[in-house]
């Protein structure tokens, strides 16, 4: 019975071992299938780590390139809100600079920029400074004037193609280029303004401190501004063009006669307001018919030519010499009085007539007479001064001719001007 007891004891103690045994073995197969599965968790948690990082980056970078389209967007808009090319480039200087601030800041860069915008003079072949933000252009290496070819921004001018360089300093003597420094050490950016193929002209920036500009990992911002700019070079230049087509005479390349009238208008109301003397010269070219006939009509618009180009040499800029008609000119003398604009007309005289005119090889005398009116002195109204001018002119034909006449008022005749008087 004993025994009995002691195998069942035996077998029962087996049977405990067996299912230990089991169940070690499925704590082992569960261990395993774990580990998989831990090891599993741990490659995917890798993988979407992965994939997030990759996210964050892309997304990183689309909102660079979202803030990079926005400072594109101001600064398109602060360029196309003007029509001169000084307003244009000196406003979206202005507006890239702080642009390109923001940007560098909004990636965790706090850089000050300067910088400024050549013009090419396709002449020349040279650069020729015009405008500069944050830096003086007697602190520029090239004292504003760069042939094309040479130093950064000359070649860039030559390749057309967005140069950076991060540190100015240790690149001083990088391929032979010569960087137009600072002082200070900087990253350098020179952007061709192009319109097409053609470089108009050329940005330069300053990026202190100097290092690597998260905007020129692919140059897109300074490439798109670089072709708007020079895109609206080029309007501008069309435009002022047809500004000046439109108030210039072809021939003398003086006022025309409509501008002519509207200058006058203006002169007379400031000079009315201000109390301003506002002398006006009428001329006209002696015997130009005979000129003409002799000649011929070619020879004549040669003369018309040398004619705008001398009274033009003879006035100050603020004047404004205008060809009234067909070999007739007026001369505005804004703030000037009536004695001095004798004086002036005096002058113009005589350099026509000691000017040698070049017909056919043989030099040709030729002479002007003139008519000086002055208001308020002489007339009260534009027209009133016009005829005053025109009267005074007459009288200068009927005297004989290669003088001055000055119109007196009442019954008094007109008055010769001479330079003895002067003197
Ligand atoms: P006066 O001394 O009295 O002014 O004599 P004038 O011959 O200059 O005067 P007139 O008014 O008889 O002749 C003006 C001449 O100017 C006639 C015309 O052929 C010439 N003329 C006007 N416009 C032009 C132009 O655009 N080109 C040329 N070549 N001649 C012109
Ligand atoms: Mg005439
Ligand atoms: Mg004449």
């Amino acid at each position: 019975m004993k025994d009995h007891t002691k195998e069942d004891e035996l077998a029962r103690k087996d049977r405990e071992i067996n299912s230990l045994k089991l169940q070690v073995e499925e704590v082992k197969k569960l261990a395993a299938i774990n580990e998989r599965l831990l090891l599993a968790s741990i490659k995917e948690q890798e993988r979407l780590l992965n994939e997030l990082s990759k996210r964050s980056e892309l997304i990183l970078k689309k909102g660079l390139e979202i803030r990079e389209l926005q400072a594109f967007n101001d600064i398109i808009a602060v360029a196309s809100r003007h029509l001169y090319i000084k307003d244009i480039l000196e406003n979206s200087l202005e507006a890239t600079i702080g642009s390109l601030e923001s940007l560098e800041e909004a990636v965790g860069r706090k850089v000050k920029v300067s910088g400024g915008i050549f013009l090419a003079d396709e002449h020349a072949g040279e650069l020729v400074h015009f405008t500069s933000c944050g830096i003086a252009q007697e602190a520029l290496g090239c004292k504003g004037r760069i042939p094309v070819g040479e130093c950064i921004c000359g070649m860039v001018a030559q390749t057309g193609k967005v140069d950076v360089i991060p540190y100015c300093n240790a690149s001083r003597h990088m391929q032979g280029r010569h960087p137009v420094c600072m002082e200070e050490d900087h990253a350098h950016v020179s952007i061709p303004l192009k319109s097409g193929d053609n470089v108009l002209g050329l940005l330069y920036l300053y990026f202190v401190p100097p290092g690597y500009l998260q905007l020129a990992s692919d140059a897109t911002i300074f490439t798109s501004i670089g072709n708007y700019l020079g895109l609206r070079i080029e309007k501008a230049r069309l435009y002022e063009k047809v500004q000046e087509l439109a108030i210039l005479d072809g021939l003398t390349e003086l006022y025309n006669y409509r501008e002519f009238h509207n200058r006058l208008g203006h002169e007379f109301q400031r000079a009315k307001r201000y109390k301003k003397a506002l002398p006006l010269v009428m001329i006209d070219i002696d015997h130009f018919k005979r000129f003409n006939d002799t000649y011929g009509h070619l020879a004549g618009d040669e003369v018309l030519r040398s004619m705008g180009r001398l009274i033009r040499e003879s006035l100050r800029s603020v004047d404004i010499p205008a060809r009234y008609g067909g070999e007739e000119f007026a001369v505005i003398l804004p703030e000037t009085a009536p004695e001095q604009a004798e004086v002036v007309a005096e002058r113009l005289r005589s350099s026509v007539a000691d000017h040698p005119f070049s017909v056919e090889g043989r030099n040709v005398s030729l002479t002007i007479s003139l008519g000086l009116a002055s208001f308020p002195h002489d007339a009260e109204t534009k027209e009133g001064l016009i005829k005053a001018a025109d009267r005074a002119l007459y009288c200068a034909k009927s005297g004989g001719r290669n003088r001055t006449y000055r119109f007196s008022s009442g019954r008094k005749p007109c008055r010769r001007v001479t330079r003895a008087e002067q003197e």
